[in-house]
């Protein structure tokens, strides 16, 4: 069975932030989500699998301290097109 998760993606392109989709815990979840609104994140919901290699590693220092702005390495290219 395909778990899934829905991630924060920061303005920079990375994914950095992520909370498992439980539908157990759907209210804790809700307001995972929002904390990554509020942080100016993109969401998105994709499987755990996914989630696990497109996950943002490294590090940001700062707010805007990304190390690789639009770019991230683990990011598909495609996937990181805005319309
Ligand atoms: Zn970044
Ligand atoms: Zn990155």
């Amino acid at each position: 069975m395909t778990e899934y998760a829905y991630v924060g993606i920061s303005p920079c392109g990375c994914i950095r932030a992520t909370v498992v989709d439980n539908p157990g815990r759907a209210k804790w979840v809700r307001k995972e989500v929002a904390s990554f609104m509020r942080a100016g994140d993109t969401i998105e919901r994709m499987a755990v699998e996914l989630v696990r290699v497109r996950f943002c590693t490294d590090i940001h220092p700062r707010k805007g301290g990304c190390p690789h702005p639009g770019d991230c390495p683990y990011r598909p290219r495609e996937a990181s097109i805005r319309l």
